[in-house]
């Protein structure tokens, strides 16, 4: 359960009831998806709680609405003190944060004129758990970006997410990998893909793939931890090839893949890279960080 009686959402500017709550059965976003959202944690820190890259979320955000053409008249800044208003109202420490950017009733494809915003927090452990994962290939392949705003995160692309991932526990794998259109590695149902082999990482480059923001953490502690990434389009053969795997993504944290369709990878987890940069994301999470670093939005 996401939500208790004493649970308070923000709803366009005021923290109210969860269960008093309300919306329109007739909102655009509900029949065709067209709306965007977030997902953001927050950590306890020595210093309290604290909302992991918050700006960079809320950034991200309003850039998705703008790319689909939402109306967006929020300042991220002041989103960021709503989410800690919120997460202090519902006494949250660690805690996963979920705004929700909807549209007002409108049964046309035309652009609506009002939006509403939601906040809503709960406490959620890891997304992935925190075994290794066993990953399939999916049939389904990322929306080309010529269709969508590949870069934006949109309610209605979740679809995809969602039948990959059904299609791989059915299979009896832990979580799909999906390549794009043409075939090269992509990300997961809802976290991006990273794999090493002889000592570098490799990751797909931006393009076909959401910009996550554990992503860009990720590559900001590569790069302080002197390993070197490459970033570019790979086929699944490099894949099927690499010593270790992991996936990251804000719900997932950085989580080890251990093997692809049954092929595994030889390197042993505590050997990995991937290990060592999942210790320092834990580590990276939790420190108190000046302004500077927490809003940090290198994408
Ligand atoms: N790819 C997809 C498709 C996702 O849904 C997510 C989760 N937002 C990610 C990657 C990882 O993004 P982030 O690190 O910003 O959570």
């Amino acid at each position: 359960m996401y939500f208790d009686d004493n649970t308070v959402i923000y709803l366009d500017g005021k923290f109210v009831k969860a269960n008093e709550a309300s919306t329109d059965l007739y909102s655009q976003t509900l029949h065709y998806g067209y709306g965007v959202f977030e997902g953001i944690r927050a950590y306890a820190t020595k210093d309290g709680t604290q909302v992991f890259k918050s700006l960079a979320h809320y950034e991200r955000l309003k850039k998705s609405a703008e790319l689909i053409q939402i109306p967006f008249d929020y300042s991220p800044h002041k989103l960021v003190e709503v989410t800690e208003s919120l997460l202090k109202k519902n006494d949250l420490t660690d805690a996963y944060v979920r705004p929700l950017v909807f549209c007002d009733p409108n049964m046309t494809l035309a652009r609506p004129n009002n939006v509403s915003i939601m906040i809503c927090a709960w406490e959620w452990g890891a997304y992935l758990g925190d075994k290794q994962l066993r990953l399939t290939v999916s049939s389904f392949c990322r929306p080309h970006p010529r269709s969508i705003k590949i870069e934006a995160k949109v309610c209605g692309h979740y679809v995809n997410s969602i039948l990959a991932t059904n299609e791989a526990k059915d299979k009896g794998f832990d979580e799909a990998l999906l390549l794009d259109s043409d075939g090269y590695l992509a990300e997961g149902p809802g976290a991006n893909l990273f794999f090493e082999k002889d000592g570098v990482l490799f990751t797909p480059q931006l393009g076909n793939i959401l910009p996550g923001i554990t992503r860009a953490t990720v590559l900001e502690l590569a790069e302080e931890l002197g390993i070197e990434v490459q970033q570019g389009l790979f086929e699944p053969k490099e894949l099927f090839a690499a010593d270790s795997a992991f996936y990251c993504g804000t719900a997932a944290e950085v989580i080890g893949i251990a093997s692809v369709d049954e092929t595994k990878f030889p390197k042993a987890w505590k050997d990995s890279l991937g290990k060592k940069l999942q210790d320092a994301y834990s580590k990276r999470v939790r420190e108190s960080s000046t302004p500077a670093t927490i809003f940090s939005t290198k994408l």
